[in-house]
């Protein structure tokens, strides 16, 4: 198995023209940045140990700056705790953290959280425990359409409907999953449950934290 992923294209992208071509505009500097942090740090308040203890402070991510081209994919690798999460959930605004992150060429640390509503689209996010975050009480289909039916509420039937089975088709799950709830799948099934409901909405970026832990190998 390990041979196998030693042997895999780690690359990415398909090894073909549209390499070159990425390669070329990377060299060029003319391709877009989707994601540019500068200084993007995160302290978490930590309460101390002992009665009168005051709170501590806990840099879970020192400063970072990085820029993720399109067409590329970016990996972070790092032991456990040591702030890859953190790292994601900062671009994600999903938690506070100081620096900057422009996204598609907007400033977005500074956003409220209505303002974030039109870049929630553009920018998904697959997390690491797949049970926690699919509503229990909704079946698949719902839970892969909610989204698109917040972003794109003009949608006709028909067309929910077909970018609803070329998603399912494109993770691997048939059509009688649709029907079925979040606990009447394995665990890989649930992480292509919320790969799917990330790429129908078809982002920009897509965040992936450890994806596929969950995942069997043939995937
Ligand atoms: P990774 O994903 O690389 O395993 P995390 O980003 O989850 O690491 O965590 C980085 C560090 O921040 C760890 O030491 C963790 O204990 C700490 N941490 C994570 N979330 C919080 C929080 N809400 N409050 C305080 N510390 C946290
Ligand atoms: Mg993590």
């Amino acid at each position: 198995y390990t041979q196998l992923l030693l042997n895999a294209n780690l690359h990415g992208w398909a090894e073909d023209d549209q390499e070159a071509g990425f390669v070329d505009g990377l060299r060029a500097g003319t391709l877009p940045a989707l994601v540019k942090t500068r200084d993007l740090g995160v302290t978490y308040t930590r309460k101390g140990r002992g009665w009168f203890a005051r709170s501590e402070l806990f840099h879970a991510l020192s400063p970072i700056d990085l820029t993720l081209y399109e067409g590329e994919c970016l990996g972070v690798i790092g032991e456990s705790g040591s702030g890859k999460s953190t790292l994601a959930m900062a671009i994600l605004r999903l938690i506070a953290s100081h620096g900057s992150i422009v996204f598609m060429g907007q400033a977005i640390d500074g956003l409220t959280h209505k303002e974030l509503r039109s870049v929630r689209q553009q920018l998904q996010v697959v997390f690491q425990d797949p049970f926690a975050s699919l509503n229990p009480r909704m079946s698949c289909r719902e839970i892969v359409l909610e989204g698109l039916e917040i972003q794109a509420p003009n949608l006709t039937e028909n067309e929910k409907a077909s970018k609803l089975n070329s998603v399912m088709l494109e993770v691997g799950l048939d059509e009688t999953f649709l029907d079925r709830f979040p606990h009447e799948l394995s665990g890989g099934e649930r992480q292509r449950l919320a790969i799917a409901r990330a790429l129908i909405l078809e982002p920009k970026v897509l965040v992936l934290d450890e994806p596929t832990t969950a995942l069997d190998r043939a995937l």
